[in-house]
C-alpha cells in the first residue's frame, strides 16, 4: 500500500533505482526534491534531460562529450600513436589532471566481469581494434586494479599482442581495487612512468 502520494511514491521508486542509492536515501532525495523551490527542482530536471539528450561518445575514443570528436581527439598537441585504455571517463579525467600524459585515450565504458555477465562485447573493444587499424606505437592499458580491470588487460593484451602493437600495463602501484579517480596524481603518475610490457 501506498503510504505516500503515488507520485512520491514514484519518484521514491526511480532515485532507488540509482547506483549506491538505497531505499532511505531515495526517501530523503524524494521528500528533499518535494521541499525545493520549483524553479530548482525545474532547473534539475533540465539538467538530466539535457545531459542525457546532448552527450555522446567521441567518434574515436569513446569518451563523453558533446562533439563528434571530443577536446583529445581533435587537438594537434597530442601524441595520436600512443593510446592508453581506460575503464571510464572519470578515469580518463584522472589521469588530464596530471597534465602529463600527451597521449590519446580509449574508453571501454566498463570492464569484462564473467560473475556479472559483462562480456568482451559489452565493452566498447570493438571500437578500439578499429583504431588500432591506424599507425598505433603503444597501448598502454589502464583499467583498475580488480579482479575485472586485471581480466580485461589480460584479455587486451593477447587480442592485440598479434598485431606486433606494444602493449604496456600501468604498474601496480595502485591500491588492489582501488578506482582511478581516487588515487592521487603522484601515484597515478608514478604507475604510469613504470608501466610493463606486457
Ligand atoms: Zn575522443
Amino acid at each position: 500500500m501506498d503510504y505516500y502520494s503515488s507520485h512520491i511514491s514514484k519518484l521514491i521508486e526511480e532515485l532507488s533505482r540509482l547506483p549506491g542509492i538505497g531505499n532511505k536515501t531515495a526517501q530523503r532525495l524524494a521528500f528533499h526534491i518535494i521541499n525545493m523551490p520549483v524553479d530548482h527542482v525545474s532547473s534539475l530536471s533540465q539538467a538530466i534531460e539535457n545531459a542525457k539528450q546532448n552527450v555522446k561518445y567521441c567518434k574515436e575514443c569513446m569518451t563523453l562529450t558533446d562533439k563528434e570528436l571530443c577536446p583529445i581527439c581533435s587537438s594537434q598537441e597530442r601524441n595520436k600513436k600512443l593510446i592508453m585504455v581506460v575503464e571510464n571517463t572519470r578515469d580518463l579525467a584522472a589521469y588530464e589532471k596530471t597534465e602529463k600524459y600527451k597521449g590519446l585515450y580509449h574508453v571501454l565504458h566498463g570492464a569484462i566481469s564473467p560473475m556479472l555477465g559483462i562480456g568482451p562485447t559489452d565493452i566498447k573493444l570493438k571500437e578500439l581494434m578499429i583504431r588500432l587499424q591506424k599507425d598505433v606505437d603503444e597501448v598502454i592499458i589502464a583499467t583498475n586494479s580488480s579482479l575485472e580491470g586485471e581480466a580485461t588487460a589480460m584479455y587486451i593484451s593477447k587480442l592485440i599482442k598479434p598485431a606486433g602493437i606494444k602493449v604496456t600495463r600501468i604498474a601496480s602501484g595502485i591500491p588492489v581495487g582501488g578506482d582511478l579517480e581516487f588515487v592521487d596524481e603522484v601515484t597515478l603518475l608514478r604507475a604510469f612512468e613504470h608501466r610493463v610490457e606486457l
